[in-house]
């Protein structure tokens, strides 16, 4: 019998950054590929969360459920993996944070977090026949 890898409990954050100017990329669900800024949501999107504006897009209703635990004033960016973690994520759940940079009245970061949640089967019941 092979041996089953251990389960694994942490949400998967991985950090990406565009090249200065470079427009922001649309991302696109890993499971279904719908983009994630639209106004019609996959089932897998969790939340959107835009740093310029310091709020969420976007939040699932279990995501929502989720962070209402939370105390605003405790969270932070630099954190939001562990936070994540701490509200019951495990590694189903694949935060991608972007940050882009474009000029305004000088040059201007902005950091986006989307959360796909693997662990959502959508509303397609496979029936094979
Ligand atoms: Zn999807």
């Amino acid at each position: 019998m092979p041996k089953r890898k251990p389960a694994q409990t942490s949400p998967q954050y991985a950090k990406v950054e565009q090249p200065f100017g470079m427009a922001p990329l649309m991302l696109r669900c890993p499971i279904c590929g719908m983009v994630a800024i639209e106004s019609e949501r996959c089932p897998h999107l969790a939340f959107v969360y835009l740093s310029a504006c310091g709020e969420f897009e976007y939040q699932s209703a279990e995501f929502a459920e989720r962070f209402g635990k939370v105390d605003e004033d405790d969270f932070d960016l630099e954190s939001f993996g562990d936070t994540l973690k701490t509200i019951g994520y495990g590694n189903q759940l694949l935060a991608i944070e972007v940050t882009y940079g474009g000029m305004a009245c000088g040059p201007v970061w902005y950091t986006d977090v989307y959360g796909f949640d693997f662990g959502q089967e959508g509303s397609e019941e496979d029936e094979e026949e």
